[in-house]
């Protein structure tokens, strides 16, 4: 009787721990936009990462930094991106990430809740949560640094300057061929949230998260529309990696002072979390065909 309790306690602690808890990202955004102004090679980005490392060790998870210094349209800044792997059955990976780097402004202060904010503190939520399941892949939460432009303008290359190394770097080191799929979230923390079909991202891929999130009730935030979007997915899409990216851009505080605390929710980080685990096992089985 006790030996059966105990085992049952048990069971539903693994089973607590396996469901993303957007009370947890919530606090993650918090604390995150209460550093101010994260943008790349600043202290602040420095204090940012130095967060994730600490909440993910204590998710029992440590993260390695890949730093390099990348030239820019107006300076050469230095960049790292964050990668903590959690092992699965087999080696080859399913990665998950998004931007923890806020743009650059010096006229006005943004502090990026959704742009920025909500990407980090939703994969730190969700990496304690893949860490407490039995993965059958590996699983990488990668954060990426240089997400946005340091111009004012989003041209050429003067973006997505982590995605873009990562790749440069997993095909030099032969890692690439191991990547089996890309899910990437960014600005998924407005409060009136809306995500369309981004036609760069694989078909595939978006048909089974859509797929899901019609099964849970949520296809009046993952809406049938398309969209089109440049984002941190393009380079992995050109490395012939499937990628979806979950975004939304349909956001009135975009790149303003007011993408602030105020123009974002928990529930639409919970509304994230629960379709991407949703769709996670499906994504699993078509990999494994
Ligand atoms: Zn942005």
């Amino acid at each position: 009787m006790r030996i059966a309790l105990v085992l049952l306690l048990v069971a539903a602690q693994a089973a607590a721990a396996a469901t993303f808890d957007s009370s947890r990202a919530w606090e993650h955004l918090r604390q995150m936009v209460a550093i101010g102004p994260r943008p790349s090679g600043t202290p602040a980005i420095e204090q940012t990462r130095k967060y994730i490392k600490d909440q993910l060790a204590a998710a029992g998870l440590t993260a390695v930094e890949q730093t390099w210094e990348d030239r820019t349209p107006i300076d050469a800044v230095r960049m790292t991106n964050l990668i903590a792997t959690i092992p699965g059955a087999r080696k080859e990976r399913i990665v998950f990430s998004g931007h923890y780097d806020t743009k650059l402004y010096r006229e006005f202060r943004f502090v990026g809740a959704s742009d920025g904010g909500s990407s980090a503190a939703f994969l730190i939520e969700l990496a304690r949560v893949l860490k407490a399941r039995k993965n059958p892949f590996t699983v990488e939460i990668l954060f990426l640094d240089g997400e946005e432009a340091r111009l004012p303008e989003w041209n050429g290359t003067d973006n997505t300057y982590g995605s873009r190394h990562y790749v440069a770097a997993a095909r030099r080191d032969g890692s690439l061929a191991s990547l089996k799929a890309m899910i990437l979230v960014d600005m998924i923390g407005d409060r009136d949230l809306t995500i369309r079909r981004d036609t760069h991202s694989t078909e595939w891929l978006t048909d089974l998260i859509w797929a899901a999130a019609k099964r849970r009730n949520h296809d009046d935030v993952f809406m049938s529309e398309t969209t089109r979007i440049e984002d941190d997915h393009l380079p992995f899409l050109e490395a012939g990696v499937p990628s979806v990216d979950i975004i939304d851009l349909d956001y009135p505080a975009w790149h303003t002072a007011q993408d602030t605390l105020d123009a974002v929710s928990a529930r639409s980080l919970q509304t994230v979390g629960d379709v991407l685990l949703a769709a996670l096992p499906a994504i699993e089985s078509r990999l494994a065909r």
